[in-house]
């Protein structure tokens, strides 16, 4: 069982399953993720928007 790394819910995959480049979708957070690589298992937040830079000006 895959764990979501923004709510510590479970995610309902199977962790050897998954490929890198997939994407998963926390439906506790309403979060998605995308699998950076696998063993071990590295998952990163996917950012809605594009380019999103951190430069609020
Ligand atoms: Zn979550």
């Amino acid at each position: 069982m895959v764990v979501c790394p923004k709510c510590k819910s479970e995610i309902d995959v199977e962790e050897e399953e998954l490929e890198e480049g997939e994407l998963l979708s926390c439906v506790e957070c309403d979060s998605d993720f995308e699998v950076a690589g696998v063993e071990p298992l590295r998952l990163s937040k996917v950012s809605d928007e594009e380019e999103a830079d951190e430069d609020d000006e």
